[in-house]
């Protein structure tokens, strides 16, 4: 994982920031601002009850690190699935809170989310860091071996896996139940109830699962385990072909190795915002997590689009509306990623802008007294009006051209911080 480095921009704006000249003896400067300290009902103000959820699943889990506040920027990592994001909160005041969080959702939406939550709650009530997706090797080397077929004395026995038969309602509490049972010759047992000293060869598809078990220490030891959402998406691709996959012991479930890209539609409203919406699929049931989606159609599960970009899952849930300099975001930097993913199908009249890198003009100002001098860096691009370059550090500073509607200027100084966070 990299952090990101400071830009050019950025360091000549510390710098100048650091133009500070004192003459000695003389008054302190009064800051700008004043710390405003951090506190749980901060943090609910500001991202509401559902976000403050989210956070401690998140803190709990130990995925949020490197969490600091340095007045007024909150600043952390959080994991979510394979990827490491930059996370955090600008806090200009109480009621004044700016999302820094790089998640694909939060910058779609412009909401507080739970990871940048998390990362204020992680500092409030610190955790130990735990790595809850380590296998815990020592639980399952207490179980019978299990081997390729074809190695000697190894007695040859089939796995059989059992969801539960009603998986939607298992699926909507966050608790699938899954049950193990081992076919050895004519007799069939739960997993657990086979000799531990004992080792078993197994097809490659038996192979793949017992790996995917791994995660779930229980069904070694007790022959069931509940799973959350996470982890039976996680588990998921063990499955594919599996040939002994079924609802209850009877309904045979297909986990399809093929995967399916499902369709966008982008629609052009009339004020310049975008609808970004999924294409209906009827009689599919959507599984999805902030990585990762999966369709339910009948007794098959099917992998949706795989490298989802982080957040993107829930875009086939519900519809996202988007507005202004929000909307050119998308069509810029989050579609190109889409596309990877997903059949997009932009409605007529939506032309997709094209990307300029800019170069801002800089604009020192000094202003002060005998006693100190402060500078300040501005920034200028085309007929934008100034701000700060020190201002510019989280911000992605995208804008329409004003001679041309259908192209973006980009801040070439944050193209390449955007690059790495992702
Ligand atoms: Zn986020």
């Amino acid at each position: 994982m990299s952090h990101e480095p400071t830009s050019s921009l950025v360091r000549f704006a510390m710098l100048v920031g650091a133009i500070e000249v004192s003459t000695g003896g003389g008054e302190i400067p009064t800051p700008v601002t004043s710390a405003i300290p951090l506190t749980e009902k901060l943090l609910i103000n500001a991202g509401g009850w559902p976000a403050m959820k989210a956070a401690r699943d998140i803190v709990k889990a130990g995925r949020v690190t490197e969490a600091r506040y340095e007045p007024p920027l909150l600043t952390g990592f959080v994991r979510e699935g394979i990827k490491n994001f930059r996370s955090g909160l600008r806090i200009k005041s109480a009621d004044d809170v700016e999302n820094l969080c790089t998640c694909w959702e939060s910058r779609s939406s412009g909401k507080i989310c739970g990871h940048s939550v998390a990362v204020g709650l992680a500092l409030l009530r610190p955790v130990p860091a735990i790595v809850p997706e380590q296998p815990k090797i020592e639980e399952t080397a207490a179980g019978p071996e299990f081997v390729a077929l074809g190695m000697a004395k190894a007695k040859a026995a089939k796995l059989h896996l059992i969801l539960p038969p009603n998986f939607m309602s298992a699926w909507a509490k966050g608790q699938v139940m899954l049950v193990v049972e081992a076919e050895v010759g004519a007799n069939r047992t739960m997993i657990s109830a086979l000799p531990k000293k004992a080792a078993f060869a197994c097809d490659e598809s038996d192979l793949a699962l017992i790996e995917g078990l791994r995660e779930f220490p229980a069904i070694f030891s007790g022959g069931m385990g509940s799973s959350s959402r996470d982890a039976f998406l996680r588990f998921l691709p063990s499955l594919q072909n599996h040939p002994r996959v079924t609802f209850v012991k009877t309904t045979r479930v297909t986990i399809s190795s093929a995967v399916v890209r499902p369709g966008l539609e982008i629609e052009q409203r009339e004020n310049g915002g975008v609808t970004v919406k999924a294409k209906p699929m009827p009689n599919t049931m959507l599984l999805w997590n902030a990585t990762d989606a999966w369709f339910l159609r009948g007794q098959e599960f099917v992998r949706c689009a795989e490298a989802l970009p982080v957040g993107a899952a829930q875009l086939l849930d519900r519809p996202l509306q988007l507005e202004g300099d929000r909307a050119l975001q998308f069509l810029a930097f989050d579609l190109p990623r889409l596309r990877e993913a997903f059949d997009i199908n932009a409605s007529e009249g939506l032309r997709l802008p094209e990307v300029i890198p800019a170069t801002p003009a800089f604009e020192l100002r000094l202003a002060g007294t005998l006693n100190s001098v402060t500078g300040e860096l501005l920034c200028t691009y085309g007929n934008r009006p100034a701000f700060k370059a020190s201002t510019n550090e989280q911000d992605q500073f995208v804008f329409r051209d004003p001679e041309n509607a259908a192209r973006i200027l980009l801040d070439s100084s944050s193209n390449a911080r955007s690059a790495i966070t992702e």
